[in-house]
């Protein structure tokens, strides 16, 4: 029986698709790391004029925004890692199979979840066994 996966044609359009993602992710992350180094220099520049005009919830908001910048680069440098990922199982023919039953995993859900691995039944499956 041949294996099955999905055709040229097909993964050069999820190729495409992923690298379009990851452009956007890049953009992205450039902009959150240009705010993070923002507030960074505000704060710099706030304690050098006096330390006591520096309001405790100024401060309080800023290291609130900071962190906020630092989870959320967390987030997509996770998601970019994972189009990374899905690039490599186009390449070696893993793309869009699911591996537990080695059934297609339908296109919208490829394109919607690049990085998928399973097909929805078997990961609702899995969900009911972990509970
Ligand atoms: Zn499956």
């Amino acid at each position: 029986m041949v294996p099955k996966k999905y055709t040229k044609t097909k993964l050069k359009q999820f190729r495409q698709t992923i690298e379009n993602k990851m452009h956007d992710i890049n953009g992205e992350m450039d902009s959150i790391r240009d705010s993070l180094e923002n507030t960074a220099k505000g704060n710099a520049s706030l304690a050098q004029d006096s330390v006591y005009s520096v309001h405790m919830a100024d401060a309080g908001t800023d290291s609130y925004e900071r962190e906020k910048g630092f989870h959320l680069m967390n987030r997509e440098t996770d998601y970019f890692h994972h189009l990374q990922l899905a690039l490599e199982r186009i390449d070696t023919g893993e793309f869009g199979v699911c591996k537990v039953c080695g059934e297609l995993i339908p296109e919208e859900r490829m394109m919607e979840v690049p990085n998928a691995t399973k097909c929805v039944d078997c990961k609702e499956k899995e969900k009911l066994n972990i509970s």
